[in-house]
């Protein structure tokens, strides 16, 4: 199964990604991962990447596009995928399609999770993961159980993205509404677009994306 979730920043795609990946056993592709991974690397993608994530612009869909076809060509993507974070334009929209359409595959479900702007600012600007096993955390919603330990992996060590800070957040928005939102109609015009509530608890939401799944196989 082919699947996008689409969303703002600090929706939930990467939480409800990772839990739907152990459900549908495939993999969960995270363009942010991606290159975060590349900037850590030091690479050259990643230098350029990394200016662009700090104003909280989007990087250029010819880098984006290619990442993808190499990262869905691989032999694991054989029974489908979880798109987390790609599509973010109506250029990486259509490119996956004609992507996809040379590889005799087919998306079969878009997710929406809406979010309204102010709950995302104080769930990005919360938001903290374990360094050591990445498990993800936020100040106020989900605190270590013991204090400054993770609940997971028992490490000490944890991290903050550079970009979840006040400042990047409202670029990041501003740049969802002007250039992802599009994608939605798009995808609603296939008739493969759902929308779940993304301000309902994590479980919720969750088994919201069951429904829409059980309804698909229908
Ligand atoms: P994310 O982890 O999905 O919030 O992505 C972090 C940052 O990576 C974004 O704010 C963008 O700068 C960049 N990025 C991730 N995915 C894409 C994409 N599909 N197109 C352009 N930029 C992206």
């Amino acid at each position: 199964m082919n699947i996008i979730l689409l969303g703002p920043p600090g929706a939930g795609k990467g939480t409800q990604a990772e839990l739907l990946q152990n459900r549908l056993h495939v993999p969960k592709l995270s363009t942010g991962d991606m290159l975060r991974a590349a900037v850590k690397s030091g690479s050259d993608l990643g230098r350029k990447a990394d200016v662009v994530m700090k104003a909280g612009q989007l990087v250029s869909d010819d880098i984006m596009i290619s990442l993808i076809r190499e990262r869905i060509s691989l032999p694991d993507c054989g029974s489908g995928f979880i798109l987390d974070g790609f599509p973010r334009t109506l250029g990486q929209a259509e490119a996956l399609n004609t992507m996809l359409h040379e590889m005799h595959r087919k998306l079969d479900l878009v997710i929406e999770i809406t979010v309204n702007d102010a709950a995302l600012v104080e769930r990005i600007a919360g938001r903290f993961a374990c360094a050591k096993c990445g498990a993800g955390y936020h100040d106020t919603h989900k605190a270590p159980k013991v204090a400054g330990v993770c609940d997971v992996c028992g490490s000490h060590d944890f991290t903050r993205r550079k970009d979840d800070n006040r400042e990047t957040v409202a670029s990041r928005l501003q740049a969802y509404h002007l250039q992802t939102v599009p994608v939605l109609p798009y995808y609603k015009q296939q008739g493969i677009l759902r929308s779940v509530d993304g301000m309902a608890e994590i479980k919720d939401v969750t088994a919201e994306m069951d429904r829409v799944l059980k309804n698909l196989s229908k």
